[in-house]
């Protein structure tokens, strides 16, 4: 890495949001006594996404938060961070369907003995009939798992719950993600495991079961890791500066100098920095640089898109309601997507162990009709779905409070590689002092493994020299240095995307 800093002037580091990224970053600059100021836009609490929000007791996540990673460093930052108060956890996911319950990841026999045996004969006719005359040349979504799977297992399984949480019909949806991402259905093997289901899985089988069926979870919440390192960074006389947004991001002869963040209430404070880390949106960033990007980079930047959420938090007067940490709920009949039990994932996150707490999550777009409805009318409609999949009655609920959440899912569409490029591109040969890492910061769907290792290599560049490149980390959270950065396979996560034109 060039030399970006006089000779003898003290490095210090000024970093943007608060969340697993931005406090990732400022732990490791810290252990190696650099100096660091944190800004934060939320005026009460860090952690971003990963936070956990308490309302009269009881704690609760944005979506609940697995902590685990096939990155053995990340793993290990944890323990470090929170030792024992790191809880390790048994999962139970399973999807909810016309008042049944049925395996996550999807087993075909199980599904097909759930359905009864009228449904059942009815799919695989249906599969049959799919067999026989599949869709040439699938394109979209629907077609590929129409044809793996027939359209009524389609419809019970694939359509609904990825059409609530993308906002697309399955129709605009290429193939190409389930073609990467859904196992086939082969007919002998599902009619075997319904007649023998005690066979014992293959060695690989229950290794995979491992991986899936445990992780680790804060005692409270995973907003807790995050309190903690704040508090750690406190200590260390850096306090994470909250309630301060990113307003204006100063730059002169190729370096960025300050970043002036703005308080609700109007006050103004500038940050003068060596170096700059940014875990806030990309499209953000861009529009607050000053002077202004070139017009092609706002484009792009502008250009970006995100996917909102809502997570209405139901407190239930009975001790238990189910036994998952959360369910797919892929009933049409109900706009709720997925319904998480807080209390199965940390016995702590509720003051009372008689009542439960769940969090009713919608998927939808900022301005929406959802995202718009008061928050009195989404206890309401999250209260009566509660009731419509018989999980409980209106009588139960005895509390209920809203979050919403801005650009919780950064969406891959059919531009979005070009654009990050436009702007990573800019960015690096303009302003060398300026870091992306995290989700938003480099508009990656990544889970906070991903986010924590972006920003420990970020940290390590500026604290040692190093040139470790973030885009390098794949989706596990596992850095290839010999792969060529940006190819679309360490991009991360795959997501569904539309049908390419044409
Ligand atoms: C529903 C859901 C479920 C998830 N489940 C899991 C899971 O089970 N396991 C897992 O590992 N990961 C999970 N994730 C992903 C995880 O939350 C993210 O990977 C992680 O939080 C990203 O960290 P980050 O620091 O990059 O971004 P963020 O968490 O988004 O943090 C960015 C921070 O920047 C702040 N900010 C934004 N704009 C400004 C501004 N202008 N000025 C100042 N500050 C600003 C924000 O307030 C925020 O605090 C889930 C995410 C969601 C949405």
């Amino acid at each position: 890495m060039p030399t970006l800093i006089a000779e003898g002037e003290r490095k210090h580091v000024i970093v943007m949001g608060a969340g697993p990224a931005g406090l990732t970053a400022a732990y490791e600059l810290l252990k190696r006594e650099v100096a660091v100021t944190v800004v934060e836009k939320d005026p009460k609490q860090v952690g971003g996404l990963a936070r956990t929000v308490e309302h009269n007791g009881y704690r609760f996540d944005i979506g609940g938060h697995r902590f685990f990673s096939k990155n053995d460093e990340v793993e290990s930052l944890w323990s470090e961070i929170l030792g024992p108060e790191l809880l390790n956890r048994g999962r139970l996911s399973r999807i909810y369907y016309r008042g049944r319950f049925f395996a996550y990841p999807i087993k075909a026999a199980n599904a097909l003995w759930n359905l009864g045996p009228l449904e059942a004969v009815l799919c695989m006719a249906s599969y049959a009939r799919a067999r026989l005359q599949p869709v040439k040349n699938p394109r979209t979504l629907e077609d590929w798992v129409r044809n793996q799977f027939g359209w009524r297992l389609f419809n019970i399984f694939f359509k609904t719950y990825t059409e609530k949480v993308w906002g697309i019909s399955t129709k605009e949806l290429s193939a190409d993600w389930a073609a990467q991402r859904i196992k086939s259905l082969d007919l002998w093997v599902v009619l075997r495991s319904a007649l023998f289901p005690g066979r014992k899985p293959t060695r690989r089988g229950a290794i995979v079961t491992t991986l899936i069926d445990k992780f680790r979870y804060p005692r409270l919440g995973p907003g807790q890791m995050w309190e903690r390192v704040a508090e750690i960074s406190d200590s260390k006389g850096h306090p994470v500066l909250l309630g301060r947004s990113v307003a204006r991001i100063s730059h002169q002869n190729n370096r960025v100098r300050a970043v002036t963040t703005q308080t609700a209430d109007g006050r103004t404070e500038t940050h003068e920095g060596t170096h700059f880390i940014s875990s806030i949106p990309i499209r953000e960033l861009v529009a607050r640089l000053d002077p202004p990007a070139p017009e092609k980079v706002r484009k792009a930047a502008d250009s970006l898109s995100y996917r909102d959420f809502i997570s209405v938090a139901l407190m239930i007067d009975r001790a238990n309601v189910f036994p998952d940490n959360w369910i797919y709920i892929h009933d049409p009949g109900v706009r709720v997507g997925r319904i998480q039990n807080f209390k199965n994932w940390s016995p702590d996150m509720v003051p009372d162990p008689a009542k439960t707490c769940l969090g009713l999550e919608y998927f939808c777009f900022e301005g929406d009709g959802l995202w718009t409805m008061p928050d009195k009318e989404l206890i309401a409609l999250a209260t009566q779905e509660l009731g419509r999949l018989g999980m409980c009655s209106s009588g139960e609920v005895f509390d209920g409070v809203v979050v919403r959440q801005q650009k919780a899912y950064p969406v891959y569409d059919d531009r979005y590689q070009d654009n990050v490029a436009v702007v990573r591109d800019y960015l690096a040969a303009a302003l060398p002092n300026l870091h992306l890492a995290g989700r938003n910061g480099m508009h990656k769907y990544n889970n906070q493994d991903h986010s924590m290792m972006t920003a420990l290599l970020v940290a390590r560049n500026i604290a040692t020299g190093s040139l470790l490149d973030p885009w390098k980390v794949n989706a596990d959270a596992v850095y290839h240095e010999d792969v060529r950065a940006g190819e679309r396979d360490l991009g991360g996560r795959l997501v569904p995307e539309r049908v390419p034109a044409g």
